[in-house]
């Protein structure tokens, strides 16, 4: 059987096969390139186990308080080395992305200081940790307040909104390297590090965070090397590689990981404490694989870019723009055509592939979301999937996949729910 009948007999119907293959086809010189990053980050993952001497004593399971949990310590140091910081703390106590970064806010802050947003507002689910959505526990309620400016009109960075926005009580600044629920475009690290040296320049000694999350491993180089003093990420994205089961991490200087273990254990306990359970292993392989996986999603989110930039929607990067993150934003206008097109995605999941998304009410975010997920690890967003919050201009965020195939089929099951749901012309895929 040739390909075109075996997704035949997988839903897909001829025209839409036709024309991801079309469109797949033009994008071979692309992918060539992002398996020239993916070749490099892997060596510098293999690099950084070989020199920190994982062995297999490190993939044994602690438990309790987790004194001397080599495994641990190991780990977070080859983390160290690839990201080129002095320190990193890696834990599957951190539950998720947000946490990591509310434990790195919490732990570099003191009452009375001021963060500060270059870059926009950051994240949904950080405008609770700030308190610019009240919220018990906040920042806020521990006297830390927190100012921004947006970017200028054109993506550029408002450099004159920057230097009046940096005052006295400035002791973090924040930089969302991914574009989040946003309009905006993501960061390149070459971006980053011209913002962050102005930043220096304005006030040398303040704590520069950035948000790492989607970012690892698109480039060849991490915002950690461009100045910041701390990377902050979750492990059931880009450097779990699918496999991590839960966990986040913040690399950084010795004084900001300090800081952070000193709110995620105790101060006096820091570092010391924490057992990995059974993850050290599954976090291992995570990170090992991370560089294949994250060009596996890249790759999807160019394809998918390419094939509804030529169907006419916004695509956001466009399929021949530089990448800089695993998102491929889709603006439809429409709320019937975000929900069609998460059940496409939906119908493309390795797991729950015959359940119908609905909208619902998420906690942490301020708007219904409809969310296409099935997982082997809850809500990875490294694996494939597609969601979007049901507000104006309805855009949907595209991301995932372990491997570049699956990510293709989510492409063009997407394509096809369209297609069935009557949204988009047959005529149109010619
Ligand atoms: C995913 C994400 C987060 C954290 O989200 P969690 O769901 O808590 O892991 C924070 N910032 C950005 C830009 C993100 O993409």
């Amino acid at each position: 059987m040739d390909l075109k009948n075996i997704y035949g007999s997988m839903g897909i119907s001829p025209e839409v096969y036709d024309y991801c293959e079309a469109r797949e086809e033009s994008l071979r010189e692309r992918f060539r390139q992002i398996d020239r990053i993916f070749e490099l980050n892997q060596l510098k993952v293999l690099s950084a186990m070989q020199e920190s001497k994982v062995s297999e004593a490190c993939l044994v399971e602690t438990t309790g308080y987790g004194y001397n949990d080599i495994g641990r310590d190991r780990l977070e140091e080859v983390y160290a080395r690839v990201f080129r910081t002095e320190d990193a703390l890696v834990r599957s106590q951190i539950v998720c992305g947000t946490h990591a970064l509310a434990t790195a806010l919490f732990g570099n802050t003191r009452p009375g200081d001021e963060i500060f947003s270059p870059v926009g507002l950051p994240y949904d689910t950080l405008l609770s940790v700030l308190g610019v959505n009240e919220s018990q526990g906040s920042l806020k309620e521990y006297g830390v307040s927190f100012s921004y400016c947006d970017l200028r009109e054109d993506g550029s960075f408002d450099y004159e909104a920057i230097r009046k926005g940096i005052n006295d009580r400035t002791a973090l600044v924040t930089i969302q390297r991914s574009r989040g629920y946003s309009q905006r475009h993501t960061l390149s690290v070459e971006e980053i590090r011209e913002l962050i040296a102005f930043v220096r320049s304005v006030k040398p000694e303040v704590t520069i965070m950035v948000d790492n999350c989607y970012g690892e491993f698109i480039e060849a180089t991490e915002p950690s090397e461009a100045g910041a003093d701390m990377v902050v990420g979750s492990l059931i994205k880009n450097p779990g590689g699918g496999i991590a089961p839960v966990g986040g991490y913040i690399a950084g200087t010795e004084k900001c990981v300090k800081n952070a273990a000193a709110r995620l254990t105790a101060p006096g306990l820091y570092k010391e404490l924490g057992p990995s359970l059974g993850n050290n292993r599954l976090l291992y392989q995570g990170l090992f694989m991370a560089p294949s996986v994250a060009a596996s999603a890249e790759k999807g989110a160019i394809l998918l870019s390419a094939v509804y930039g030529d169907l006419g929607f916004e695509c956001a990067p466009g399929p021949s723009e530089e990448r800089h993150d695993i998102i491929e934003a889709v603006t439809f206008h429409d709320p019937e055509l975000v929900k069609s097109f998460c059940r496409g995605v939906q119908r493309a999941a390795s797991v729950d592939s015959f359940i119908r998304p609905e909208p619902t009410p998420t906690p942490g975010y301020a708007h219904d979301i409809i969310m296409a997920a099935g997982c082997f690890i809850s809500g990875s967003s490294i694996e494939l999937s597609a969601d979007g919050p049901l507000r104006e201009p309805y855009t949907v965020y595209f991301q995932g996949g372990l491997t570049y195939y699956h990510s293709k089929f989510g492409v063009m099951m997407s394509l096809q729910q369209l297609l069935e749901d009557g949204l988009i012309k047959k005529e149109q895929l010619l």
